[in-house]
């Protein structure tokens, strides 16, 4: 069936921010007639949905009920009902990801298992159902600072994520299900998007490089595409074409369709560890929007309803760099010096449309694209300067 296009068959999507807002979009782009379920009645979604809904996507009840009318469901958030999504995929909707897939994503404990079991490289690590677990393992001689603890469930851009690396840490240390990893001294952080349909054809973007916030532990540039020297004995080509391999090959395993971001950590000796996945699309692949020939969410609708995967090709180096809110400041947004930053050459901001910053709250992001990598980088920082994310 492929009568996607003006007609009556219906996109469910589960969370209604600035991901789902970016996807819709798309689905206008093409024409395709869309349902958002979201708890807050002031998401990015409200605008440019055919169908918005005010919900919680925890609650099963609530999700089955939504979806009545959907032809195929999709998520722009992991944390969803998972039951509910079975159940709806035994009834005949296309739920994609995979609600299997999903459960395991959703769980970080299950997520290390499942690289485990599969061959797929990722650091060691230990599970753990309680605090007093993780303090007696570190008490023992089988864990030693530095290492990193991880809530197993309900985390996202770095909470419920703690480096330990002083006794002070250790009460960042949480009640509930959790993991340590032994922390990897990495010399870089690497992404790459994947794209799978159902018929199984794959498609990734060219693999991009992470810059965090040096306190936030969130990303703060995004660079497509990475610029990989030679590490332990490989050139950065190799390097590249080994993190395509095992991203492709992760996604495959998962059996995902739509799309997969996989973050990957690159040691000093080029050895590439699987960090952890993201189902959906991705802030490393918000680039793609001016910097490739398919954006992320143009290819994410093609993979969920099985359609041919678009070219993933880089147009131009490009550099995204995400707008959060300054410190010091929460309350009814306003963007700072945003007339400067639309006058600055090949920079293309995008608000999400949140109403209320906080501080480090993701607002927007702004790609910038260049003839050259380095100048984009610059501009990038010209961009983070200047442009500013405050209340009134
Ligand atoms: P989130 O789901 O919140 O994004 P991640 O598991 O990606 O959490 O961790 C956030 C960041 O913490 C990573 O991008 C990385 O900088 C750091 N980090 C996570 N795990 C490790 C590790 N094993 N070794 C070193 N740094 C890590």
């Amino acid at each position: 069936m492929n009568d996607f296009f003006s007609s009556s068959f219906t996109l469910g999507i589960l969370g209604g921010g600035q991901l789902g807002k970016m996807l819709l979009t798309e689905t206008r782009k093409y024409d395709i007639q869309t349902k958002v379920l979201d708890p807050s009645p002031e998401a990015p979604c409200r605008i440019g949905s055919n169908h918005f809904e005010v919900g919680d996507l925890k609650d099963e009840a609530r999700v089955l009920e939504f979806a009545k009318g959907v032809d195929v469901l999709t998520i722009e958030i992991e944390h969803v009902s998972t039951e509910a999504l079975r159940k709806l995929k035994a009834q005949g909707v296309q739920v994609h990801p995979d609600p299997e897939a999903l459960a395991i994503i959703q769980d970080k404990g299950a997520q290390k298992s499942f690289y485990k079991d599969h061959n797929i490289a990722t650091s060691p690590f230990e599970l753990f159902k309680n605090r007093d677990e993780v303090m007696a393992a570190l008490a023992s001689d089988r864990w030693n600072l530095p290492c990193v603890w991880k809530s197993r469930t309900g985390g996202y851009d770095g909470f419920g994520v703690s480096v330990l690396r002083t006794e002070e840490d250790l009460q960042n240390i949480g009640e509930g299900i959790s993991l340590l990893e032994e922390m990897v001294p990495f010399a870089m952080e690497l992404a790459v998007v994947v794209a799978r349909n159902p018929k199984g054809e794959v498609a990734s973007y060219p693999i991009v490089e992470m810059e965090f916030h040096p306190t936030a532990n969130q990303v703060e540039y995004v660079l497509a595409p990475a610029r990989i020297d030679a590490f332990g004995g490989k050139t950065g080509e190799q390097i590249a074409a080994e993190a395509k391999e095992l991203a492709e090959r992760t996604a495959t395993k998962l059996g995902i369709c739509g799309l997969l971001a996989v973050e990957l950590f690159l040691t000093p000796e080029g050895e590439l560890l699987v960090n952890e996945v993201a189902p959906r699309p991705h802030n490393s692949g918000h680039w793609t929007i001016e910097g490739a020939y398919t954006s992320q969410f143009e290819q994410h609708l093609r993979g969920i309803m099985d359609l041919p995967l678009g070219s993933t090709q880089l147009k131009a180096p490009s550099v995204m760099v995400n707008l959060v809110g300054a410190e010091g400041h929460s309350g009814p947004v306003r963007y700072d010096k945003m007339e400067e930053t639309l006058a600055m050459p090949g920079v293309y901001p995008h608000i999400y449309g949140k109403k209320e910053t906080r501080p480090f709250r993701k607002m927007g992001h702004v790609t910038v694209v260049s003839d050259k990598l380095d100048e984009a980088r610059q501009l990038a920082e010209e961009v983070k300067g200047n442009l500013s994310v405050i209340s009134h």
